[in-house]
């Protein structure tokens, strides 16, 4: 661990106040990444809280003076990807919670928020203003707004891939400098939210998976509140009907007729949130058929499950309905069941209409004890065949390593992404010794496929950037010598997304 010049901790509690320099045992254990196979690897020295970007800027500034390295937070809520956890051991959380500035343009549909925005908060501040914009929220939604974004965390509605949302945002950089992209790079712009491009080049996405700079401030597009949301929870009886239901779903998406990304996820991502393993079986290794289709039956539900869902005018989605159920003719599903909402009925709550729900967190009870997941979530192409090809191989190393199979595949426009939470119980010695060797198994065999991470955990950010490996890893040596320029003295969160300061390389 980084040993700290104590002089650093007078330094911050000079500038930002001593109550909001965190440096007891026990400030610091909260911040550990509780869903970490071992905490202590990225256990910080303590916290510090700023209230707003000129005290971000003067704690950067004694960062440089003294050399410690910060981590920002938004919420910190990142679980199955490191929490408020660093990747270096040691450095200081730069914790951004109580910051919580909202302004809604309501007129043009975005927000500019502050990092410690949750999404309750922002979807409170709508409610109790009568202002009719809807939120993308994560399936677990208790994180924040910007963080959820920067880090590319994903949604339900139209509005899901989060980072695309981006429209401008306020950086201090690792120099202490404050800097707006886009339109806002002009003095008082009114544009700054509106237009993603400014003159010049584009820095917004600079800032997302990066350790490039301290986002203070950051644009939202919101999704005007639709006339109307229809669709279907559709159930489905067998493994291979996987591949035939993401060949019917992908050209609707492609053409734009679905705008938001259906996720199909397999029994395990349903039941896991509704009851315990050891409801149903003491055998610890691979689950039996006959209880898999017991919970099936229980809960309704099928292998796979996938929700689609229409937003707009109500002509507009009625007439979507039709192509959908064109679609689906003669396909031999198990269920579907219809949702629809009309503007005026009460919320429909649940992340498909935006509302922000916190229940998904239960999965981590699955296997009981101090449960947690690791997230590994290859992109592959929208193929069918290609996610059959995905499962069976997955499927196959989940059952070498006597993991249970608990995935998802996300359709973008053009692209799948394979969201598989490994669920465990971190009390469960022998299950936790099996882990790694998974995860890694699992990377490497997506890496022989051409399939590269959406977003990884802490602790498998070097093997990640590793597998992005064009041209002798042309990737890493940009974003090295963009390190080099913006933070020489390498203070800005080391080792995320594998961009280690000079002095620090592995
Ligand atoms: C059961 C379960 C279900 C989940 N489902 C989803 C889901 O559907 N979709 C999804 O996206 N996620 C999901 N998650 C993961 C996670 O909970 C959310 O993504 C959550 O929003 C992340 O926490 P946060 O928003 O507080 O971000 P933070 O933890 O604050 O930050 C996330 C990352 O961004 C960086 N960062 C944060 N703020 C800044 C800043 N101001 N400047 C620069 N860098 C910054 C951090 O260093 C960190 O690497 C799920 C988690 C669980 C446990």
């Amino acid at each position: 661990m980084t040993e700290f010049n104590p002089a650093a901790w007078r330094a911050f509690s000079d500038a930002i106040g001593s109550q909001w320099v965190l440096t007891t045992e026990t400030d610091r254990q909260s911040y550990f990444d509780h869903f970490a196979q071992d905490e202590s690897l990225h256990a910080p020295a303590g916290a510090v809280a700023p209230a707003n970007a000129e005290e971000v800027r003067a704690i950067v500034r004694i960062a440089n003076q003294y050399r410690v390295p910060l981590w920002p937070i938004s919420r910190g809520k990142n679980f199955g990807y490191g929490g408020s956890a660093p990747v270096m051991q040691g450095s200081v959380v730069l914790d951004m919670t109580r910051m919580k500035a909202i302004e809604v343009d309501r007129e043009n549909g975005t927000v500019l928020v502050e990092p410690g925005v949750g999404f309750f908060d922002l979807y409170d501040h709508l409610q109790e203003n009568d202002i009719p914009l809807w939120l993308s929220v994560p399936g677990n939604s208790w994180g924040s707004v910007a963080g959820n974004a920067l880090d590319r965390g994903v949604g339900y509605t139209s509005y899901g891939d989060h980072a695309a949302q981006i429209c401008g945002v306020e950086v201090v950089l690792p120099d202490g400098d404050l800097v707006r992209t886009g339109m806002g790079a002009m003095a008082g712009s009114p544009a700054w939210n509106l237009h993603h491009h400014g003159f010049g080049p584009s820095w917004d996405g600079m800032f997302c998976q990066s350790n490039f700079g301290i986002v203070t401030k950051l644009g939202l597009w919101l999704m005007p509140e639709p006339g109307a949301v229809a669709g279907y929870d559709f159930e489905f009886d067998q493994p291979d009907d996987l591949g035939w239901a993401i060949d019917t779903l992908m050209p609707l998406r492609k053409s734009g007729l679905i705008r938001q990304a259906p996720s199909i996820g397999n029994w395990l991502r349903s039941a896991a949130v509704m009851t315990r393993r050891e409801e149903w079986t003491s055998n610890r290794g691979p689950l039996d058929e006959s209880v898999v289709t017991a919970i099936r039956e229980r809960f309704h539900i099928g292998w796979w499950s996938v929700q689609v869902r229409f937003y707009g005018d109500e002509e507009v989605v009625d007439a979507s309905m039709r192509v959908l159920d064109r679609a689906f003719d003669n396909k031999p599903i198990l269920s579907k069941l219809p949702a629809r909402w009309k503007r005026g009925d009460p919320p429909e709550g649940s992340p498909m209409t935006g509302v922000p729900v916190s229940f998904p967190l239960a999965n981590s009870n699955w296997h009981g004890g101090r449960g947690g997941h690791v997230g590994y979530s290859p992109v592959l192409p929208p193929s069918g065949d290609l996610a059959m090809d995905q499962f069976r191989r997955t499927y196959a190393l989940y059952e070498k390593y006597g993991m249970d199979y608990h995935a998802s595949f996300a359709m973008g426009e053009r692209s799948l992404t394979n969201v598989n939470q490994l669920l465990y119980n971190k009390d469960d010695a022998d299950m936790m010794g099996r882990v790694d060797g998974m995860f890694r198994e699992l990377v490497a065999d997506a890496k022989a496929h051409g399939y590269g991470e959406y977003r990884t955990h802490i602790d498998y950010m070097d093997l990640v950037a590793e597998s992005f490996d064009f041209n002798d890893h042309a990737l890493r040596r940009l974003n090295v010598k963009v390190k080099d320029a913006l933070d020489p003295n390498g203070i800005l969160a080391p080792g995320k997304s594998g961009i280690w300061p000079r002095g620090e390389r592995p």
